[in-house]
């Protein structure tokens, strides 16, 4: 699924997608930032760690990552996952 509209609510600390097919889905900066998909991130989910994201944590990196991902950074400095189209479809359908 493609992402036709990207809308960064900082102060709510929400990214808010709508779809190709028209449907929308806000995730939290918080949920993206514990959903992130880079190598060191995978490895310490894997080892049962709990990355940290609270709710004060934003986005402070939002970028096209090719034509089916973005790349996104957050105010904790991490600023190294990918993120599918694909991915986050999967996140939001297990967000809801
Ligand atoms: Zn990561």
């Amino acid at each position: 699924m493609n992402i036709e509209h990207i809308e960064n609510r900082a102060r709510s600390g929400v990214l808010a997608v709508r779809w190709s097919d028209g449907s929308e889905h806000a995730f939290t900066h918080a949920d993206l930032r514990a959903a992130c998909p880079c190598s060191g991130c995978r490895a310490l989910r894997l080892a049962g760690v709990a990355i940290e994201a609270p709710d004060t944590l934003r986005l402070t990196v939002i970028e096209p990552a090719g034509t089916n991902a973005l790349n996104l950074g957050f105010s904790d400095g991490h600023a190294r996952g990918i993120y599918p189209f694909a991915m986050l479809a999967n996140l939001a359908a297990a967000l809801c």
